[in-house]
């Protein structure tokens, strides 16, 4: 599994950062989403499901 981000539609709530730490942070410039490690660990994945459901934008997919 994959993580995409669109940095297009990412409001910098900052919800993916606070809810998987290891994996999200926000840019130095705009707030905006960068994915730190795109391929997370098996144990991770119910954390980015959660992850991506709480992104208030939609800017989160899991892809295979
Ligand atoms: S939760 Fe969504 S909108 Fe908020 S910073 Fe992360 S990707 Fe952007």
């Amino acid at each position: 599994m994959v993580i995409e981000a669109d940095p297009e539609l990412c409001v910098g709530s900052g919800m993916c950062a606070l809810t998987v730490p290891d994996l999200f942070d926000q840019s130095q410039d705009d707030g905006t989403v960068v994915v730190l490690r795109p391929v997370p660990a098996d144990p991770e994945l119910d954390d980015v499901r959660d992850a991506v459901r709480r992104c208030p934008s939609g800017a989160l997919k899991l892809t295979d």
